[in-house]
């Protein structure tokens, strides 16, 4: 699905269309059909004990969603803006998020400050990015960004949309490469042949780490190993190394990945098939097969979690998303490496975010926006009479309904798990050395279970389903799988 430099790349959607020999379902409203609403002064945006009029005031003061002249983050600095925080608290994921430890002179050359002001702080002779503010239909937060790569002499390279957070993260600094004008291309490239940044780069990051383990073995190499050198080929010598902290490369495997071409053949199968291939599925930074995005683990309790049981795997949006819950929610803070407690948070944020993915409205507004705010705006379009309860009782239906057709592929509570090296390898946060203990871990995902009246195993209880209206989905087979 795309809307001209964005695609929905992750979840499997395009490859859902694939077989399905389906090349794009186009949406072109007829714009002399008006829309009805039903509470039309409750919609007006002029209306003060309106609720759409209290949304808006809600996202004129939030400290990430207010006007630029206001210091409102998104709109200064686009997603990207989420950068130097993230790193402040060592959330940051670096090389195949093996650790965070990044050089704060590194990040400020890619931060949200950087892209910004990026025709002030270019070197002589570098590539310039000039950046333009745009924003989704009728959007007030406006983080979007139109950007166009010149060079020295002023001609134009390249233009698109981005980068985005996640992209200078998984393209950039996950590879070790600080270099705004490559990963902005590297994201052009992407959004052309239409795949997920984060898959993209995570992928990218796994084979880099493949590549320096084989190259620099002094044991004999496995046949999974053999293979990655046949496989690889001369690629090192066309396009340079592909190691940590080497940018030559990165534009010339993109291209390969997109069309299929040499190892990118096999790097186009996502990174949990590619290492697995290589014997070597330990390197894929995956939940569910699906590739986490920025924020490590180790620095984020709630957000591990979220990954752990997000239903499509890894991932910060339909798991929950509470990394930020550790510097920017007021005094809805939540330390990263907090225990007690931290089941519950995670849990709600799920449920919030699925009812935010439900209404079909952008996650950063609900930075701002409660559902408290969002449910009579619903029932002002609709006539429903919902409350914010409502909207999570169907976000509870919703995940529980995902986990068993999770179960019914073959899924279990032993795919409720990160990628080993989160509870092996520490990282430093915060000055000590930290990691997510497997034994913590399993306490908190039977906490978590509970909390949404699943069983030890993550099966939603008979009870669960009737009280959900979901009575139809009792004692069928897959219960017992
Ligand atoms: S809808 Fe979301 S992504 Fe689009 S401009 Fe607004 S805040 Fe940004």
């Amino acid at each position: 699905m795309s809307d001209k430099g964005r695609t929905f790349g992750r979840g499997g959607a395009g490859a859902v269309f694939g077989s399905k020999n389906l090349i794009a379902v186009a949406v072109s409203p007829d714009k002399s059909t008006k829309v009805s609403v039903s509470d039309e002064e409750e919609m007006d945006i002029k209306n003060k004990s309106g609720s759409v009029y209290k949304a808006k005031v809600k996202l004129d003061v939030g400290k990430f969603t207010r006007k630029e002249q206001h210091y409102g983050s998104l709109a200064s600095m686009g997603s990207l803006g989420l950068a130097g925080m993230v790193n402040n608290f060592d959330q940051l994921i670096h090389n195949n998020m093996i650790d965070t430890n990044h050089e704060l002179s590194d990040i400020q050359k890619v931060d949200g400050e950087a892209l910004r002001n990026h025709a002030d702080i270019a070197q002589d002779g570098e590539d310039v990015i000039e950046v333009k503010k745009d924003t989704c239909y009728n959007c007030s937060i406006t983080c979007k960004r139109k950007t166009t790569i010149k060079n020295s002499k002023g001609e134009v390279v390249d233009a698109g949309e981005g980068p985005e957070f996640e992209t200078v993260a998984l393209l950039g600094v996950n590879l070790s490469i600080y270099d705004l004008p490559l990963i902005a291309r590297a994201n052009y490239m992407a959004n052309r042949y239409g795949m997920d940044t984060i898959t993209l780069g995570s992928t990218i990051a796994a084979f880099v780490e493949l590549y320096t383990i084989v190259k620099d073995s002094n044991s004999d190499l496995s046949e999974g190993e053999k293979l990655f050198l046949n496989d690889f080929g001369d690629f090192d010598k066309k396009y340079g190394e592909p190691r940590f902290g080497n940018k030559d490369y990165l534009l010339s495997i993109i291209d390969m990945v997109g069309k299929g071409n040499g190892i990118g053949k096999y790097l186009a199968q996502g990174s949990y098939r590619f290492c697995e291939r290589y014997g070597h599925p330990e390197l894929s930074m995956t939940v569910k097969k699906q590739e986490l995005p920025a924020y490590d683990p180790r620095a984020s309790y709630s957000q591990a979690l979220c990954y752990e049981m997000s239903n499509r795997g890894g991932c910060h949006l339909e798991g929950g998303y509470t990394a930020a819950l550790s510097y920017c929610a007021g005094y809805a803070e939540w330390p990263g490496n907090r225990i007690e407690g931290t089941p519950l948070i995670s849990k709600n944020a799920t449920l919030k975010g699925t009812a935010i993915d439900i209404i079909g409205v952008c996650v950063y507004s609900s930075f701002a926006i409660s559902l408290d705010e969002y449910a009579p705006i619903i029932n002002a379009v609709t006539g429903d009479n919902l409350n914010s309860g409502s909207l999570l009782k169907f976000a509870h239906r919703t995940i529980s309904l995902e986990r068993l057709f999770n179960i019914r592929c073959g899924k279990t509570e032993n795919d409720d798990w990160l990628p080993d090296r989160f509870y092996e390898i520490p990282t430093l946060v915060e000055g000590e050395e930290t990691l997510c203990s497997r034994d913590v871990f399993s306490k908190m995902h039977k906490e978590y279970y509970n909390a949404l009246g699943w069983n030890e195993k993550g099966v939603p209880e008979d009870t669960t389903l009737e009280n959900l209206g979901m009575k139809e989905y009792m004692n069928r087979e897959y219960k017992t799988k």
